[in-house]
């Protein structure tokens, strides 16, 4: 790791900075974007960090309910670029099962492109609607995953969407996401900057 000194910033009377656009651009921050900042107070160092997504699923809280929440590992932050594969493997620690399933849907006239993701759990501390939007999440992110490869224009989307999607939400978010021309547009439904 190396320490490097990119520009002094000078402290306004409003207690405001410019961030030096050196900084913006090694932080890859840009308008709107929100900033952390990070204080050892025996030190008296700052580390500033780019403020990452916060975990909608339990809305920054950290727990559901009053167990911990399984989507951020308890931590509030929401790491959407984890693979579906390093989820399902998190999960188990909350005693929620993730399946893999390749199927070769009589449904549909192709074979689908990518797994189904299906979610179980004899917990009942969390509620069957948070398993359900967590699913949902993984089955959207199995489809980036796979997404160069999805010839969807094959499928009759309203069928498809039906098939793998348990929440309206989903359901309605990715429909005016997916147009049947393009191809890799999926974008997280779940995942939130926080304001
Ligand atoms: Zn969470």
């Amino acid at each position: 790791m190396d320490d490097i000194i990119i520009k002094t910033a000078p402290l306004t009377s409003k207690g405001q900075i410019t961030i030096p656009q050196k900084v913006r651009e090694l932080l890859e921050v840009s308008t709107h974007d929100t900033l952390r900042f990070i204080i050892n107070t025996t030190t008296k160092q700052v580390t500033i960090e780019k403020q990452t997504a916060v975990c909608e699923l339990c809305r920054d809280e950290k727990v559901i309910g009053s167990q911990p929440c399984f989507a951020c590992d308890g931590t509030g932050i929401f790491d959407s670029n984890k693979s579906v594969l390093s989820f399902i493997s998190q999960l188990q620690k909350y005693n929620i099962q993730g399946s893999i399933i390749w199927q070769n849907s009589s449904d549909f006239t192709s074979p689908l492109p990518f797994p189904l993701i299906k979610l179980q759990t004899s917990n009942t501390a969390y509620p069957v609607p948070i398993i359900e939007t967590f699913q949902d999440f993984l089955q959207a992110r199995s489809m980036v995953e796979h997404a160069g490869n999805v010839p969807f224009h094959q499928y009759d989307l309203d069928k498809l969407l039906d098939h793998l999607f348990v929440t309206e939400k989903a359901r309605n978010t990715l429909k005016q996401k997916l147009q049947p021309e393009t191809n890799a547009i999926f974008e997280t439904f779940f995942g939130q900057k926080k304001k």
